[in-house]
């Protein structure tokens, strides 16, 4: 998805360029990825309603009108916002195959919402059903919020029997934290990828909260640093994610990838040592040893 960083630029452009503009023009595109909870027309409902926010709630952006309707999108792995400003609309008559949705504002720009592989969703919703938007109406605790203090985190870790990248993935404990940044924080910490969480040390759950906060909130003023526009993904100064087989920007060692639940995991074997062992090392096993019941793990 794009994830948070990326979510914050997002927003703080849509927000500034949208909040407060009548919409004059709506349409759809492919219908994959909508989900309409209103007995209202979609799109046309929302034609002369005006836009009053655009919020970030976890990974989901929302989109409030005057009306009371709401757009709530999850952009899963490749949804995208374009902001077509007015100058440039003649360039753009034809929509894209994958336009989720389109709206005109009356300054003439256009917000698109382009999802190439259809996984993201568009839920049109009224407030009395926002809560029943499948996980966003279970999300924890958003992680850029003042209330994620130290605290708040251990509190979640205790009693989890999970791996902790697969913890940290968990939107219903911690809003929201996608593949990416999972890995970048894991390798600030110091934390192998498939440690469980009930073997971290009071002294790991510091580190890793204290890394939460600096990891992401180092993305954002990068992202906002390189100033591209809001539909491209701007990922090329993190440590680990996607340089498997590159060497790690600390120590050199060859970064690693290994799948984690239904994920793969970038990280430095180094800088982020395991605490049980993930594979038999054979060298050390006592000869006529039972190889079966000491079968390695199949590597990635
Ligand atoms: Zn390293």
């Amino acid at each position: 998805m794009p994830e948070l960083p990326d979510l914050v630029r997002v927003r703080r452009v849509l927000s500034a360029a949208l909040s407060g503009r009548r919409v004059t023009g709506a349409r759809t595109g492919d219908p994959t990825v909508l989900r309409i909870m209103v007995r209202e027309p979609f799109p046309a409902a929302l034609v002369g309603r005006v836009l009053l926010s655009v919020e970030r709630r976890g990974h989901f952006m929302r989109f409030a009108f005057d009306s009371g309707l709401l757009l709530v999108v999850n952009a899963m792995l490749v949804g995208k916002y374009r902001l077509v400003p007015p100058v440039s609309r003649a360039a753009h008559d034809k929509d894209p195959v994958a336009l989720g949705f389109a709206l005109t504002f009356d300054d003439g720009a256009e917000l698109r919402y382009i999802d190439d592989k259809r996984m993201g969703k568009v839920y049109v919703v009224g407030a009395v059903d926002e809560q029943r938007i499948p996980v966003y109406g279970e999300l924890g605790v958003d992680v850029l919020s003042p209330g994620f203090d130290r605290e708040n985190f251990v509190a979640l870790a205790r009693g989890r029997r999970d791996q902790v990248r697969m913890f940290l993935m968990d939107k219903r404990a911690l809003a929201s934290i996608g593949n990416a940044y999972a890995d970048e924080i894991l390798f600030a910490a110091g934390i192998h990828p498939k440690t469980f969480v009930r073997k971290l040390t009071a002294d790991d759950l510091g580190r890793l909260h204290a890394a939460i906060g600096r990891v992401l909130g180092g993305a954002i003023e990068e992202i906002e640093r390189q100033d591209q526009s809001i539909d491209v993904k701007v990922r090329d100064f993190l440590a680990v994610r996607g340089r498997d087989g590159q060497p790690c920007p600390q120590c050199g060692t060859k970064i690693r990838s290994v799948r984690v639940g239904d994920g793969d995991a970038c990280f430095c074997p180094t800088c982020q040592p395991t605490t049980r062992r993930l594979f038999v090392e054979w060298e050390k096993l006592p000869v006529g040893a039972n190889q079966d019941a000491a079968k390695p793990r199949r590597k990635r």
